[in-house]
C-alpha cells in the first residue's frame, strides 16, 4: 500500500520539476557566478532568473530585496540580529509566544547574554494574537517587532500587515517568519509595510538547506556571514547555485498551483478533520478554524498520548506529527498548545495533520479507516480515559 504522507509542515517532497531544473547545475553548469568567464555568466543569468520567480511569489517589488540563505533559520537569525544593530539606541525585541524555536531560542540567548530586552506577547485560545498587549508592547526602544505568518503547529494565520503597521507607528522595524506561509498563501509584499521576511525552500517543494531573507529596499541590513560581495554584500559565502534555482522553480511552481491548491487541499483538510470528529468523541480541533493555513489542522485526542498515535499510524503506513517536528521526541506538550492553554489531557494528545498538492482523496479514506481504531486502542490502556477523565484532571499541572 502506498504510504500517506502528512507532515509537509515538517518538509516536502522535492517536485520531480524542480529536481530537473537543478540537476543541470551540478554537472554541465557548475561555475561559479562570481567567475568572469562564460561558466560563470551562465550561473550569474540563471541565478537571476530564479531570484525573479521568487520575487513574483511574494509580490516584492525588486529583485534586489531577496538575500538567500541557507535555511528559515539563518533568515530568522539574520533579520533579529542586524535589526539590534542597525536600529541605534533601541534593543527590546517584540515577538510571540508561539514562534518557532529558530526566533524563541535566539531570543532566550538574546536576553541571557546580550541583556536584550524581549517582550512575548501571548495568544488566546485559538492562538490569536492578543494586539493590545503587542501594541501596549512597542515603543522607543522597540528595535524589531517578529511575529510569524502563520503557526507551524495550528497553522492559525497572524494579521502581519497591521502588525507592520503599528511597528512603524513606533518607529521599529517589522519581520515575519513566513516560513509555513510561503507558496500556500497569495502575498503581495508591495502593497505591505513588512520589513523583512524569512522563508525556507523546503516547505515549498524545494531540497532543504535553501532559504531567502525578503529585505525591503532601503532597510538596512548588518550581514551576519562576512566575506564575499555576493548577494550585495549582505550574504557571504559562493552562492549555492543548483538549490537556489530550485527555490526559483519551486516558486513558479507554487504560483501556478496555488489557486486550484488553495481550493482542493483545504476541501482534503475538511473532509479529514469532520470524519475524524465525526468518528472519535472527545477529540477537538485546535488553532483558528476561521483564519488558518489551508493546508493544516491540529485534532486533539483526549485522555491519550500523541507518540503513541504516531507510532501506531506510522505502522499503518501513515505519516504526520504531534506537535512541531523539532519538540517531538519530548513528552511535554508543545509550547505553542501551552501557550494556548488547551487542556493539559487534551494538548497530550494533539496531532498535527499538514497536507501538499501531493495529498489525494485516497489519503484521506486511509486515515478516516485507521484511526477510530488507533484511538481506541490507546484509550483501551489509558487509565485517564478508563476513569471518565477524573484521574486525568486530578495529574494535571497548570501551565504559569
Ligand atoms: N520557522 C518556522 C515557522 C518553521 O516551521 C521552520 C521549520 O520547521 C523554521 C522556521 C526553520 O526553517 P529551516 O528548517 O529551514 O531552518
Amino acid at each position: 500500500m502506498r504510504p500517506v504522507y502528512l507532515d509537509n509542515n515538517a518538509t516536502t517532497r522535492v517536485d520531480p520539476e524542480v529536481v530537473a531544473a537543478m540537476l543541470p547545475f551540478f554537472t554541465e553548469q557548475f561555475g561559479n557566478a562570481s567567475s568572469m568567464h562564460a561558466f560563470g555568466a551562465e550561473v550569474g543569468g540563471a541565478l537571476l532568473r530564479a531570484r525573479r520567480q521568487l520575487q513574483a511569489l511574494l509580490g516584492a517589488e525588486f529583485d534586489h530585496e531577496i538575500v538567500y540563505t541557507s535555511c528559515g533559520t539563518e533568515s530568522d537569525n539574520t533579520a533579529i540580529l542586524s535589526a539590534l544593530e542597525t536600529q541605534g539606541g533601541r534593543n527590546e525585541v517584540i515577538t510571540s509566544t508561539v514562534e518557532h524555536p529558530a526566533i524563541l531560542q535566539l531570543c532566550a540567548w538574546l536576553e541571557k547574554s546580550r541583556a536584550v530586552k524581549v517582550h512575548k506577547i501571548g495568544v488566546d485560545a485559538r492562538g490569536r494574537l492578543d494586539i493590545d498587549a503587542y501594541r501596549k508592547a512597542l515603543g522607543p526602544r522597540t528595535a524589531i517587532a517578529s511575529i510569524m505568518w502563520a503557526n507551524n503547529e495550528t497553522g492559525t494565520i497572524f494579521p502581519v500587515e497591521q502588525l507592520a503597521e503599528m511597528a512603524h507607528e513606533a518607529g521599529a522595524l517589522f519581520h515575519t517568519d513566513a516560513v509555513q506561509a510561503v507558496g500556500k498563501i497569495p502575498m503581495d509584499l508591495k502593497s505591505s509595510e513588512i520589513d523583512l521576511l524569512s522563508l525556507s525552500g523546503h516547505k515549498l517543494h524545494a531540497p532543504k538547506g535553501v532559504g531567502a531573507l525578503y529585505v525591503r529596499r532601503g532597510v538596512r541590513l548588518r550581514p551576519m556571514l562576512r566575506g564575499g560581495h555576493q548577494e550585495r554584500g549582505r550574504r557571504a559565502g559562493t552562492e549555492n547555485a543548483p538549490s537556489i534555482i530550485a527555490l526559483g522553480r519551486a516558486a513558479e511552481l507554487a504560483m501556478a498551483h496555488m489557486e486550484e491548491e488553495n481550493t482542493r487541499i483545504p476541501a482534503l483538510r475538511d473532509r479529514l478533520e469532520k470524519g475524524l470528529l465525526q468518528r472519535i468523541g472527545n477529540s477537538m480541533v485546535t488553532g483558528d478554524p476561521e483564519n488558518r493555513l489551508p493546508n493544516t489542522t491540529n485534532i486533539a485526542f483526549e485522555y491519550i498520548e500523541g507518540e503513541g498515535i504516531l507510532l501506531l499510524l506510522n505502522r499503518a503506513g501513515i505519516a504526520c506529527s504531534s506537535g512541531s517536528a523539532c519538540t517531538s521526541g519530548s513528552l511535554e506538550p508543545s509550547h505553542v498548545l501551552r501557550a494556548m492553554n488547551i487542556p493539559y489531557t487534551a494538548a497530550h494528545g494533539a496531532i498535527r495533520f499538514s497536507f501538499s498538492r501531493d495529498n489525494t482523496d485516497e489519503d484521506v479514506d486511509r486515515v478516516l479507516e485507521v484511526m477510530p481504531g488507533v484511538v481506541e486502542q490507546l484509550r483501551s490502556l489509558s487509565p485517564f480515559w478508563k476513569s471518565g477523565g477524573q484521574a486525568a484532571s486530578q495529574f494535571a499541572p497548570t501551565y504559569a
